[in-house]
């Protein structure tokens, strides 16, 4: 049994054989085959261009019934597949180099990716990532698909382990077959452990090496709570871990069935609880959730590694409005294009950049491709004609640029008013507040918006310079940091006396230590993972106002994080409902 440490980012156990996904390139070395061979080898390629369009044609099938966007992408892959002038030189690398299939792969289909890097040309330079997937399958068939395998057409509940999954990996993934994830890079904040904690399923990331310690097959054992990995764990301790998912099953239950209960403190505060959706199907875990809305849709997972495809006016309008209905009169609140740094496909087009968190994303982003910030817009504001859509900027750093972000929205509304169609002229418009300057000036930026959320997985790694996605300075990343609890406090306060709504959408409120001090800091409003929805809203009934006030002034006058937790731990428990296990 080897035992592996990481970071526990969606609690509970799984138990489960391993599918391996190596992000990484096949690495196949120059080899010749003898003459006599040639024949043999050709009947193998033509096998395994046969083998990978048949499991793409079956993916394209059930991908168009389940997942529109996904079908697009795909059926590209299959045109790959089945392209002549790709085959014939496939064929020409065996027969006339005696190259193998397997080298003849890789030499062709690196030629085309590298055309399709170097264009220019938006949609273009999107599908050499295509062909990567389309030389990846190749290979798997070539080299028996035994060792690495992908995310499609798992028949039997895995644990995934994987270097990092991709967005489009998690967007085709069949949940109902994933028991768990275990990656070696991440951290709290990162995409892999946003989406397992939507999808209600045990993740452990930022394990390091792990990829190469792990066979398909093995048996493995993820405790998402502490963050720990097992694998191939003796008799023993799979028992132990089996009663300790039974008692997280029992405590998430009774949760659960609690979350219908409105959320209002013991002394009587009524707090507003919100969900994060990524992708449009997440909306059912928030009605399931019994949450007020939806405080955060992170829109940018609608182009992430599809870009032109799912960018279309009516494709945004759609997906909002299909939202807008399925939580009937409760708010929505539409965050604007943030991509770029970490969630940033790699063919973007922005550019290799050195530090890319600081670079041109987001709003920034948004700026230098106005056509598809004003297709956006267009869409959200036609959305908005039923009154309950809100409209928020991300990254915001200056007044300047929140008012060329609304002089943007000014144009476009005008552009709409000019053709006739309708939408809400009092349309809330905000910003997430989640870099140390706009904490700074909070005060004059509350003067122009309607409400201000605060992204404390931002604002922790701005504030004290932390790569959110880096597991080597992960332990510095501290949201009890002295720092961030005084740039909460500043926030808040600006948002009080301007009288402005002020929520907070990071992950911070999933720690219910946290989400106490954020309540005794002034926050009635939270916005988290649907899956985290009915265990804040058990915190948030079991506290007093008066209490987690008094616990937020004393942590406000200490020095470091850890006497800020120590001090929560101290305090808090009392409090508390039951902890997992
Ligand atoms: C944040 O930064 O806290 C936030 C909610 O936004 P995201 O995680 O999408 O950057
Ligand atoms: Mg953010």
């Amino acid at each position: 049994m080897v035992i592996k440490k990481g970071i526990g980012v969606s609690p509970g156990v799984a138990i489960a054989e391993a599918l391996v996904l190596d992000s990484g390139q096949y690495k196949i070395r120059r080899k010749y085959i003898h003459p006599e061979q040639v024949e043999g080898e050709l009947e193998r390629l033509d096998r395994a261009i046969e083998s990978a369009q048949e499991e793409v044609s079956d993916f394209v099938e059930q991908q168009k019934r389940d997942n529109p966007e996904i079908h697009r992408i795909i059926e590209t892959h299959l045109a790959f597949l089945q392209d002549e002038e790709i085959r014939s030189g496939l064929v020409s690398g065996v027969k006339e180099h005696g190259f193998t299939p397997e080298y003849a792969v890789s030499r062709v289909m690196g030629r085309y990716i590298k055309v399709f890097e170097n264009m220019q040309d938006g949609i273009f330079s999107t599908r050499f990532s295509d062909l990567h997937d389309v030389e990846k399958r190749l290979l798997k068939h070539l080299l028996g698909g035994k060792e690495r395998e992908d995310l499609s057409g798992i028949t039997e509940t895995r644990v995934i382990v994987a270097r990092d999954l991709t967005p489009t990996q998690t967007a085709a993934l069949d949940t109902s077959m994933v028991a768990g994830f275990a990656t070696e890079v991440g951290g709290q904040t990162s995409h892999t452990a946003i989406v397992a904690k939507s999808l209600g399923i045990p993740a452990v990331v930022g394990i390091g090496k792990l990829v190469k310690d792990v066979s398909v097959g093995d048996l493995l054992i993820i405790d998402g709570t502490e963050g720990v990995v097992l694998i191939n764990p003796d008799e023993d301790e799979v028992d132990r871990y089996r009663e300790k998912s039974r008692s997280f099953g029992i405590y998430e239950e009774i949760v659960t069935k609690d979350s219908a209960l409105p959320a209002v403190s013991t002394d009587g505060t009524p707090f507003t609880v919100l969900g994060n959706i990524e992708f449009p199907w997440e909306i059912k875990n928030l009605v399931k959730g019994h949450a007020d809305g939806v405080g955060l849709f992170r829109t940018e997972f609608l182009y992430l590694d599809s870009l032109a495809r799912a960018t279309s006016e009516e494709a945004h309008y759609e997906i909002y409005s299909n939202m807008v209905s399925a939580v009937l009169g409760q708010v929505v609140t539409i965050r604007t294009l943030d991509l770029g740094s970490d969630k940033s496909p790699p063919d973007f087009g922005v550019g290799m950049e050195a530090n890319p968190a600081l670079g041109c994303r987001s709003l920034r982003f948004s700026f230098v491709r106005e056509d598809l910030f004003v297709t956006q817009l267009r869409a959200i504001l036609r959305a908005s004609v039923n009154k309950n859509v809100k409209l928020m900027f991300p990254l915001v750093t200056s007044v300047a640029e929140l008012r060329r972000a609304r002089g943007i929205l000014s144009r476009t509304m005008d552009e709409l008013r000019k053709e006739g169609i309708p939408f809400n002229e009092d349309i809330p418009v905000g910003i997430m507040v989640e870099v140390p300057s706009a904490v700074l000036i909070a005060d004059s930026l509350a003067k122009e918006v309607d409400f201000f959320s605060i992204g404390s997985n931002d604002l922790i790694q701005y504030a004290l310079a932390v790569d959110r996605v880096n597991e080597r300075v992960a332990h510095l990343y501290e949201p009890a940091h002295p720092a961030i609890l005084r740039l909460l406090k500043m926030t808040i306060d600006a948002a009080a006396k301007a009288e402005i709504e002020v929520s907070l959408c990071g992950e911070m409120a999933t720690d219910p230590k946290l989400a106490v001090l954020l309540v005794g800091l002034g926050l009635t409003r939270f916005s988290v993972t649907p899956g985290d929805i009915p265990e804040l809203k058990k915190v948030l009934r079991s506290v007093a106002i008066v209490d987690a006030k008094k616990v937020a002034e004393a942590a406000l006058t200490l020095a470091t994080a850890e006497e800020v937790l120590n001090h929560l731990k101290a305090e808090v428990p009392g409090l508390l409902p039951r902890a997992p296990y």
